[in-house]
C-alpha cells in the first residue's frame, strides 16, 4: 500500500482492468513475476539484490518515489513479468498488451520516478535471447522522457529509442535517445501529431523486427504532471498512427501503459482504454 494522497494513481489500474474486462471478456491473462535471471539481462546484480532484500539507501528510495515494502518488490517483478507475457503473446499472435509497465525511468543500477525495473529494456533483451529478434524499436510517447531506456540502449545499434516528451518537464536532465523530440508546454494535438509523424518515419526507416509502444497518456489536457493540452481525440489519432506504422512494418507490437495522472481520473482511464481498443481493432 502507498500512503494516502500519494501521487501514484494505483486506482486507475483497477478501473482500466474492469473497463476492458467488461468490453473484452476473458482477454486478460496474469503474467508470472519476472525472474531474477531476466532482470539481470539489464540490471546490475547489486541493484536487483538491494531492491529484493530491502537494503536500498534512503537517497535511492527517495529518488524512486515509493516507500520500500515487500508488495513493492512483487509489483515491480510483476510489472516486468506482465510485459514479458505480452511479448510472448505478441510473438505468437502479432500483438500483445500489458495494462501496467512502461517503467522507462529505471536505469541499469537505480530506479527513479516511480520506476523500479525497466520492463521495456528487459523485454528487448528477452526478445533477442528467446525469439531470435535482433532489431527492436521503442516508441515512447509518455510525456516524460524515457531517460532510463535511452541510457540503457545508448550506443546499441540494434535498438532504436524514440521519445516524444515535454522538453521542460521531468526528467530535468535528459539522456540521449536515438531520436528525441522535445515539445513545448501546453502542446496541442496538431503540433504533437506533426512531430509524431517525423518520429515514426525514423522508426520505419530503422526497419525494426519488433516494436514496443510505451503508451503513457499524461500528455492529455488536465493531467496533473503532463503540462500538455492533447485531447482524447488527438490521443486516439496518436494511437492510430502507431498501430498503422506497426501494420506497415508487418512486425509484432507490445503495448505497455505509462503515465496518466488526471486530476479527474476518468478521462485518463478512457485514454488508456482507447489504446487497447485500438490495438484490438487493428490486430483482432
Ligand atoms: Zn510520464
Amino acid at each position: 500500500m502507498l500512503p494516502a494522497g500519494h501521487k501514484f494513481p494505483l486506482g486507475k489500474y483497477t478501473k482500466l482492468h474492469d473497463t476492458l474486462e467488461q468490453e473484452f471478456p476473458g482477454v486478460f491473462i496474469l503474467g508470472a513475476p519476472a525472474t531474477t535471471d531476466d532482470l539481470l539481462l539489464v540490471h546490475d546484480a547489486d541493484y536487483v539484490r538491494a531492491v529484493t532484500e530491502g537494503t536500498l539507501e534512503v537517497a535511492a528510495i527517495r529518488r524512486l518515489g515509493f516507500p520500500w515494502s515487500e508488495s513493492l518488490v512483487l509489483r515491480a517483478q510483476r510489472s516486468v513479468g506482465g510485459t514479458l507475457a505480452a511479448l510472448s503473446w505478441a510473438m505468437q499472435h502479432g500483438a500483445g498488451g500489458h495494462i501496467a509497465g512502461g517503467t522507462h525511468h529505471a536505469f541499469v543500477d537505480h530506479g527513479e520516478g516511480f520506476c523500479v525495473f525497466n520492463d521495456l529494456a528487459v523485454a528487448v533483451r528477452v526478445a533477442q535471447r528467446d525469439y531470435g529478434v535482433e532489431r527492436v524499436a521503442i516508441v515512447d510517447l509518455d510525456v516524460h522522457q524515457g531517460n532510463g531506456t535511452a541510457a540503457i540502449f545508448a550506443g546499441d545499434p540494434r535498438v532504436f529509442t524514440l521519445s516524444l516528451h515535454g522538453e521542460k518537464n521531468y526528467p530535468f536532465k535528459k539522456e540521449a535517445s536515438s531520436l528525441d523530440l522535445g515539445l513545448p508546454d501546453q502542446c496541442t494535438d496538431s503540433v504533437y501529431l506533426a512531430h509524431l509523424e517525423v518520429g515514426l518515419r525514423a522508426v520505419l526507416d530503422f526497419r525494426p523486427e519488433l516494436v514496443l509502444f510505451q503508451s503513457g497518456v499524461d500528455s492529455l489536457a488536465g493531467d496533473r504532471l503532463g503540462r500538455m493540452s492533447l485531447s482524447l481525440e488527438g490521443l486516439g489519432l496518436r494511437d492510430a498512427m502507431v498501430m498503422d506504422l506497426v501494420r506497415a512494418l508487418g512486425v509484432p507490437v507490445v503495448t505497455t501503459l505509462g503515465g496518466g495522472y488526471g486530476r479527474d481520473i476518468g478521462p485518463t482511464v478512457q485514454a488508456h482504454a482507447n489504446v487497447f481498443r485500438r490495438l484490438v481493432r487493428t490486430f483482432g
